[in-house]
């Protein structure tokens, strides 16, 4: 697995002087796509991987010019590291608009506080889930991100169940659906529950403390996640569904982590429905 950072500044016109002597500096790092002086700003997006020494300069040198910038990490992985790990963090790229939720269908959650000092919270589903079903559309399988108001929760088609009864998928219970509108535009889903809790991450695992939003107090919110690291032992007893002991946030809500099976990446491609999602390699740390 390569890690790289993508440092991104924005000097505007008034920082003219700026932008000359940051200029300077990275054509001596040797750092050569420079952006064109624009009539407002300049933008700069600067590819490194990680730790190199053009990463730790940079950062030392805007540090030390008191220059704001912007970071995000991207992962990229080997051909063998994607097609031949054992599991996948899996997201989806579809997500339901925030208006057709279902706590706004009448869904009953309880927000339970996890940490007093930042604010941590989970929203805890206490009901089966009412939703208007007609969003689905054709698709087979939705993993939904928490909100503030809602939930993480993942959708399974009926046809889709079917195939992964049939393949005998394991780590997963099917719970019923309430549809809510017009009853012609409805359904046949059911909501996937994961009740296979992994070990936890390996020691190897890297997450990263976001300068602003990391909490002290809880140690969960405003960190990072690498791609998930776990031990060889960890795995050895894991099913096609699986979640992980290690609590994600956006902002301060807790997010699910699922992590399938390779099997379950497999069938997704034979029904066609891999392209809306993520399946992002576990690395097995031995
Ligand atoms: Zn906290």
């Amino acid at each position: 697995m390569m890690a790289y950072v993508l440092i991104v500044i924005l000097l505007f016109q008034q920082e003219t002087r700026n932008a000359i002597k940051l200029n300077s500096f990275l054509t001596e790092l040797g750092i050569t796509n420079i952006p064109p002086y624009k009539e407002y700003f300049m933008s700069y997006n600067i590819r490194l991987v990680v730790a190199s020494s053009e990463h730790m300069a940079l950062l030392k040198q805007l540090e030390k010019w008191n220059m704001k910038y912007t970071y995000a990490y991207e992962f990229e992985f080997s051909e063998d590291e994607m097609n031949n790990a054992p599991l996948y963090r899996l997201r989806s790229i579809v997500q339901l608009p925030e208006n057709k939720l279902p706590d706004k269908y009448g869904t009953i959650y309880k927000k339970e506080c996890l940490c007093s000092y930042c604010g941590l919270s989970e929203s805890i589903q206490q009901t089966e889930l009412h939703f208007d079903t007609s969003i689905m559309k054709k698709r087979h399988f939705i993993n939904q991100t928490a909100t503030v108001t809602s939930g993480s929760f993942t959708i399974v088609s009926e046809a889709f169940a079917n195939i992964m009864e049939k393949k005998k998928l394991s780590g997963y219970t099917l719970r019923p659906v309430h549809h809510v509108g017009s009853m012609a535009k409805r359904r046949e889903v059911f909501q996937l529950i994961l009740n296979n809790q992994l070990p936890p991450l390996s020691s190897a695992m890297r997450f990263e403390k976001m300068t602003k939003e990391y909490c002290a107090h809880c140690n969960i919110t405003g960190r990072i996640f690498w791609p998930l690291h776990y031990d060889y032992e960890s795995i050895i007893h894991s099913k096609d569904f699986n979640q992980s002991k290690e609590m994600v946030t956006i902002g301060n809500t807790i997010i699910d982590v699922m992590v399938v099976s390779s099997q379950f990446r497999e069938i997704c491609k034979a029904v066609k429905i891999d392209r809306s999602m993520v399946f992002e390699p576990v690395i097995v740390v031995n």
